[in-house]
């Protein structure tokens, strides 16, 4: 199996101890640049820190959508990129349903990452409601169509749909490949696809599996230095 990408989102969780004691563990097993850690912004310079001798990148979990200029508690792309940022993930299911973010303040956010040089990692996802009336393609297909003009190798896409997010109830593998292939199909078969939602140690072969899957998005089992290592070695 190729080597598949994994991302791991740390959300508001850590500390600087959990941080130090989780990241030391990660520098030490020699991993590549296909793996990343989307630590809060607090800690995204101990996190650059502690893996400075390794290749696993550094990410944001939002961005603001200006570049610069008077939003008070915002952080800009450039800012992000200036503290050695190498991706950001956008339109995070959480972001949507808790802060009210829209697909088009998230496609605003990711022209900021990538004016700074940096990866956006754009969420799409349907709720469970949605999934059950039928409605799961057009909603994916409406927060893709604000990438319209966005060239697809310079992002990479995260299908989490929410009921999956955080749950522990994970897509089957037949409803990650069908929807994979849809994106892939709305935008460029060669668009990179991530799945998240309930990844862990013991599921990922399975998803990492399926056809059109180029990696995971690993929410809680990130937190876990042994579980997040096993689920990189498994992605190779
Ligand atoms: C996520 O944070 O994007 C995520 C998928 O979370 P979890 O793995 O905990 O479901």
């Amino acid at each position: 199996m190729a080597r598949k990408q994994v991302i791991g989102n740390w959300k508001m969780h850590g500390s600087i101890g959990q941080i130090r004691s989780v990241l030391s563990e990660v520098s030490r097993a020699e991993l590549g640049a296909n793996v990343s850690v989307c630590v809060a912004y607090p800690y995204l310079g101990l996190a650059k820190t502690l893996l400075k001798d390794t290749a696993v990148q550094v990410g944001a979990q939002d961005v603001c959508e200006f570049h610069i200029g008077a939003y008070t508690g915002e952080v800009s792309a450039a800012m992000l990129a200036d503290v050695g940022c190498e991706l950001v993930i956008v339109g995070h299911s959480e972001r949507r349903r808790y802060f009210g973010e829209t697909s088009e303040t998230a496609a605003r956010k990711v022209r900021a990452t990538l004016d700074a040089g940096l990866l956006p990692v754009y969420c799409v996802g349907e709720t469970a409601e949605q999934r059950e009336s039928g409605i799961a393609h057009q909603v994916i297909a409406e927060e893709l169509q604000v990438l319209a003009g966005v060239p697809t190798s310079l992002y990479a896409v995260a299908y989490e749909p929410s009921w999956a997010v955080g749950t522990g109830v994970i897509a089957t593998p037949e409803q990650i490949a069908e929807m994979h292939a849809f994106i892939k199909q709305t935008l460029d078969a060669r668009t990179r696809v991530l799945y998240g939602g309930s990844v862990k140690a013991s599921n990922t072969a399975q998803v990492l599996a399926v056809d059109g899957v180029d990696g995971v998005l690993v929410g809680g089992a990130a937190l876990s230095a042994s579980e997040f290592l096993e689920i990189c070695r498994i992605a190779g």
